[in-house]
């Protein structure tokens, strides 16, 4: 099963539907940044790599561990390229019958993919808070009642302030396994609860993301876990963006450009003449393909890295999957 989100649109002028193309893409960038808490690059897709319907085709490209880049999502100008083989027509303001703009735009499944390994560790997932099903789970030390009654009125406060909160009353499993089954899962916060807590009325607070601990009394539980939740999703961002920086490197020399493909990867900012043939032996030679070139970028005019020819853009290239 393959799980989407996409949106078609018509509209009667070129600039309107450049307008919904950009604003598309902006709203997936939102979300990938500020739910996925993924970084990326916003850009234009070069001749050979837009969607073959398209006029222009705009993308967010993130980067995975191995240095391999991600096609996110995409949204599309479509020109009136669909609307003349289709017949798609509207009647304009001034009664004249004219062929529509259109739009085409996705998100897919293939978000959580990147989010699976983007943000994995050797442990298991790390969910950022924003996205996580359970954003704490509260795993009981002991059977007894009165472990059992506070595991109870944390999780009803917590719920009560908007946390999303899973108990863990398994029976049959050790405290090791449901501390490492938790943290397979990824979720982003995990309370343990026993009768040492209950009298010290405080309680530890365990980060997913960076295995810090917190103590935090009782009275401020829900207040604490709320910034933590915040903190973390701010932290794991900040992070994407640390590597997606670390691992973009400005490159003019084909050697050099060679070399970085050949080894650690990542992405590879370079002057490219936008040439499909020159772009064709770039990919030959290094298994690198152009990614985009950056949406809110300026002409730079330069000499392209391969072919040393004229160019006007510096584009972003990259090893995909
Ligand atoms: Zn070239």
């Amino acid at each position: 099963e393959f799980l989407w989100q996409e949106g078609h649109t018509a509209h009667a002028t070129h600039e309107e539907a450049w307008e919904m193309v950009v604003w598309a893409i902006n709203a997936y960038e939102e979300v990938y940044r500020d739910y996925f808490a993924m970084a990326g690059y916003k850009g234009i897709k070069s001749d050979s790599e837009r969607f073959a319907g398209a006029g222009c085709t705009v993308t967010f490209e993130s980067l995975m561990p191995d240095g391999k880049a991600l096609q996110s999502c995409t949204s599309h100008d479509l020109g009136q390229n669909f609307a003349k083989v289709f017949d798609i027509k509207f009647q304009d303001k001034d009664s004249s019958v004219k062929y529509v703009w259109q739009t085409s735009w996705g998100f897919s499944t293939r978000s959580i993919g990147g989010l699976v390994l983007a943000h994995g560790d050797d442990n298991g997932l790390r969910l950022p808070p924003r996205l996580a099903p359970y954003q704490v789970v509260i795993i009981p030390v002991g059977a007894i009642e009165s472990v059992v009654n506070e595991c109870k009125a944390i999780s009803e406060m917590l719920a009560s302030s908007g946390i999303r909160v899973h108990t863990d009353f398994a029976d049959g499993e050790t405290l090791g396994f449901k501390i490492n089954k938790w943290e397979l899962k990824g979720v982003p916060l995990r309370l343990e609860v026993g009768e040492r807590e209950i009298i010290n009325k405080a309680f530890t607070l365990t980060c997913r993301d960076t295995s810090q601990k917190i103590s935090v009394p009782f009275t401020s539980l829900a207040k604490a876990v709320t910034a933590e939740l915040a903190d973390m999703q701010a932290r794991m961002l900040k992070e994407s963006e640390a590597f997606l920086v670390k691992n973009t490197r400005v490159v003019d020399s084909f050697n050099k450009f060679k070399e970085i493909m050949a080894g650690s990867r990542g992405f590879i900012k370079a002057s490219w003449c936008e040439n499909p043939v020159c772009e064709a032996k770039i990919k030959e030679e290094t298994k690198a393909t152009t990614r985009c070139r950056l949406l809110d970028e300026d002409e730079k005019a330069g000499k392209c890295v391969h072919c040393g020819k004229e160019s006007r853009y510096q584009w972003v290239f990259g090893q995909s999957y």
